[in-house]
């Protein structure tokens, strides 16, 4: 293993975070093969037929997948040598290459992940006493320019493809070493879709992808288990929670339209009003299933108390929590932290009103792993390398 040191990175401290960088082979593309990862189950038996095979091998062979963590047809000894041969001349199973792995002093692990075009996306798990949560990447950059989040001021390369939103859970297993997932005590038990990108410009994917997480044969997180995020995208919000049914973020940010225009261009397009219409229609909320309304404290320029007031005025009647997310600095920014006084008395105010409302605890800043601030180091670590 090699170390990558990124351009500025403070000297090495063995107490400080371990930056390691895992290789492994890229699954062929291109070879006229068929990746099985990111086909449903019925698609795996729809093809087994094709091969003149019963449906239940589609069962055996997505429990290798998704359970064993198989990515090869090698080990997959309840299917005989002939037919694995068979298999392996026809089908892939996909793992993207792991280029960068990076530990956080409080156990937040990042990984850098090359897909077969070389596009690199960024994957990061979060642990917790009583879960273990991956945030997902859904774009390759993100096509949109909140003026606070680093992933904005990077060029969309494009949609990532459902088999490599899925891959970033097989990736994560094979790293947290569940394989198979043991009954209890489970290192990834929930999915935030707040990495790189918007997910709801991707949604195909993104639906395909959450599906086969769903799986009860496979992964079987249950949508309560799922969160996505999105910076506003109006008409898909309610697609989304009509089919996929899993639970919404809204990366709020700003109590006006005006300021809102600013921080979250989007809301030009779909200003407040449509936005906190399409919260109030989403499907089956109640107490147990609630929106969650993020909100980034940006010193002096959304984090007054009028702000606070305006904002449980806003959200009032919707099912809601307010997720209050201390602003994690990246090189550049203009932006500043608002003080934890401030961030305590704006919160105070949420929850007289009967919101919960926690502050976001910052996890993985020293890795840049933080909320906004994905994709940033990757490519400090780039340029030292002069690619
Ligand atoms: N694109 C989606 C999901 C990814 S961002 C979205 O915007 O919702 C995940 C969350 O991090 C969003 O609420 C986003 O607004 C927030 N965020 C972005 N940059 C940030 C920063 N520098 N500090 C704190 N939170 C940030
Ligand atoms: Fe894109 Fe979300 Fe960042 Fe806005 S906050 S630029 S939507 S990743």
């Amino acid at each position: 293993m090699t170390t990558i040191a990124a351009a500025g990175d403070p000297p090495a401290d063995p107490n400080k975070p371990e930056i390691d960088t895992p290789q492994a082979p890229l699954a062929a593309r291109g070879d006229g093969r068929r990746n099985l990862v990111g086909l449903t189950r019925a698609e795996i038996a729809a093809a087994m037929t094709e091969l003149g095979e019963k449906s239940f091998r589609a069962q055996q062979i997505w429990r290798w997948i998704y359970v064993r963590g198989a990515t090869s047809f090698d080990g997959m000894t309840d299917i005989s040598k002939p037919l694995r041969a068979r298999l392996e001349e026809r089908f892939y199973v996909f793992r993207p290459a792991v280029t960068r792995h990076q530990k956080s002093v409080d156990g937040t692990q990042k990984w850098l992940l090359q897909m077969a075009d070389g596009a690199e996306i960024e994957c990061v798990h979060i642990p917790e006493s009583d879960r273990g949560t991956l945030c997902v990447s859904s774009q390759v950059g993100c096509t949109l320019t909140c003026k606070f989040c680093h992933t904005g001021t990077q060029r969309l390369v494009r949609n990532l493809e459902a088999d490599e939103i899925v891959a970033q859970l097989l990736s994560a297993r094979d790293a947290l070493g569940e394989w198979p997932p043991p009954e209890s005590g489970r290192k990834l038990t929930n999915i935030v879709l707040m990495g790189m990108g918007e997910p709801l410009f991707n949604y195909d994917n993104v639906a395909r992808a959450m599906s086969i997480a769903r799986d009860p044969e496979g992964f079987g997180l249950s949508r309560r288990k799922i969160t996505l995020s999105t910076s506003g995208v109006v008409p898909m919000i309610r697609r989304c929670g009509a089919e996929i049914g899993i639970m919404l973020a809204i990366s709020l940010h700003a109590v006006t339209d005006e300021l809102r225009d600013h921080l979250v261009p989007i809301n030009k397009k779909w200003p407040l009003a449509e936005l906190m219409a399409a919260c109030r229609d989403y499907p089956g909320l109640s107490n147990a299933r609630r929106i969650t309304f993020e909100y980034v404290m940006l010193k002096g320029v959304n984090d007054s108390l009028a702000d606070a007031k305006a904002l449980v005025k806003l959200i009032d009647g919707i099912p809601a929590k307010v997720n209050l997310i201390p602003f994690n600095p990246w090189p550049g920014s203009s932006f500043e932290c608002s003080s934890w006084d401030q961030i305590e008395k704006f919160s105070d105010v949420v929850a007289e009103a009967g919101y919960t409302s926690p502050v976001r605890r910052p996890r993985g800043r020293d890795i840049l792993a933080a909320c906004g601030q994905l994709k940033s180091d990757t490519e400090r670590a780039r340029r030292t390398h002069g690619t």
